[in-house]
């Protein structure tokens, strides 16, 4: 029996594309807009009863630009959660573009239990924001970290490093502007560029495809190089470890007290529900996902057929990979009663092999990514898989 859960909600709809981004989107302004939030209603009613309503421990509103919904929308949905689970989160986050956020739409949020935003500043550099396609301005992410401050949210800033042209002065001008605003919480993460199609582009109208690859590999040509991005990287960890920031996962700085308690439950591979299109779950060891096209996501559910279950997935390497992204890293000793010896003797194994490249540290039953292991973590993952 499913006690508690991690809740994750879909909202794909976005104000426009950012021609990097590979997320479950598709334009504010489609004709399938109204239809898929009511399904999206209904899967969260239906998931509800499947699962024997269980608690909600932490909700997270994500996208998509879930901050753009109309209080209307926002209120609809609040009466599908609380008729589906029992609704007593710690945490209720909400992404938000910085452009998107008003009054009457922060009071929905709130009225829905609302006690984090997630803000997607990227950048405070106006090359940089136009560089990554951005439509938003420096001083709205200013703005908007005041009116979620005003309503006494805790924030989180998205930063993206990496971008075409940006040097490590500019790099850590943004980190600075960052910090003076004093976020309980800072993701920084490098720009990478996929040169294959995502499952949303049937979602968008335009060029599809060609032109966003040709955007792509541009954008691509004229990054910092694989030396640069490292040492933006070793920037980020020196200076928000200087502004008393906590490096607690590969991507992911706090405050004392201020982790992100629903990703926590990601990484420590707890029980989580993803609904909305393209959204993933992991439920009692197994990983599902829903499709990314909008129509594809209305006929499944209005179909009433179960997610699509996730076959390839390795539940003992995936453990291993998401425990060690923390800085608490993996306990071989909790492994081994979870997965079996044989599985944890494996794991050992190959982390041994990295520990001679200084990639892991391994003492006793605990295995942690060394800050070389941090900037290199795909080449320990690599080895944990079956
Ligand atoms: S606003 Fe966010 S989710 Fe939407 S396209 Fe841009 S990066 Fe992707």
């Amino acid at each position: 029996m499913i006690r508690g859960i991690g809740l994750y909600v879909h909202i794909p709809f976005c104000a426009s594309r950012c021609p990097y981004c590979d997320f479950a989107t598709a334009p504010a302004t489609t004709a399938l807009r109204d239809r898929y939030m009511e399904t999206l209603s209904s899967e969260i009613v239906r998931e509800g009863e499947l699962l024997g309503h269980p608690r909600v421990r932490t909700l997270f509103f994500g996208g998509g630009t879930p901050s753009l919904l109309e209080p209307e929308e926002i209120a609809r949905l609040g009466d599908a959660l609380r008729s589906a689970f029992v609704l007593r989160p710690r945490e209720v986050t909400l992404e938000a573009n910085p452009a998107t956020l008003d009054r009457a739409r922060l009071e929905a949020w709130l009225a829905l239990g609302l006690t984090r935003l997630s803000l997607g500043a990227q950048s405070f550099d106006p090359a940089g924001l136009r560089a990554l396609g951005r439509t938003h301005q420096p001083d709205d992410s200013l703005s908007a970290f005041e009116v979620a401050r005003a309503a006494g949210l805790d924030v989180n800033l998205d930063l993206i490093f990496g971008w075409p042209g940006q040097t490590i002065a500019g790099w850590e001008r943004d980190l600075g502007i960052a910090t003076a605003l004093g976020p309980d919480h800072l993701s920084c993460y490098p720009l990478e560029l996929r040169l294959d199609p995502d499952g949303s582009i049937p979602n968008w109208p335009g060029g599809g495809w060609p032109v966003l690859e040709r955007w792509r590999r541009a954008a691509s040509a004229a990054q910092p190089d694989d030396a640069g991005i490292a040492r933006m990287y070793r920037v980020a960890e020196r200076s928000l470890g200087h502004a008393g920031y906590r490096h607690y996962e590969i991507a992911n700085w706090a405050r004392p007290g201020k982790r992100s308690l629903h990703n926590l439950g990601y990484w420590r591979d707890r029980d989580w529900l993803g609904v909305g299109a393209g959204a993933h779950t992991h439920l009692a060891g197994a990983r599902s996902a829903n499709p990314v096209d909008l129509r594809a996501y209305i006929s499944r559910i209005e179909s009433g057929s179960p997610r699509a279950v996730d076959d390839d997935s390795d539940p003992p390497s995936e453990a291993a990979m998401l425990a060690l992204r923390l800085d608490s890293g993996l306990d071989l000793g909790r492994y081994a009663a979870r997965f079996g010896d044989l599985a944890a003797a494996r794991v050992r194994g190959a982390l041994r092999e990295v520990e001679q490249v200084h990639l892991v540290q391994l003492k006793g039953r605990s295995a942690r990514l060394t800050a070389r292991g941090r900037l290199l973590a795909s080449e320990v993952f690599v080895r944990l898989l079956p």
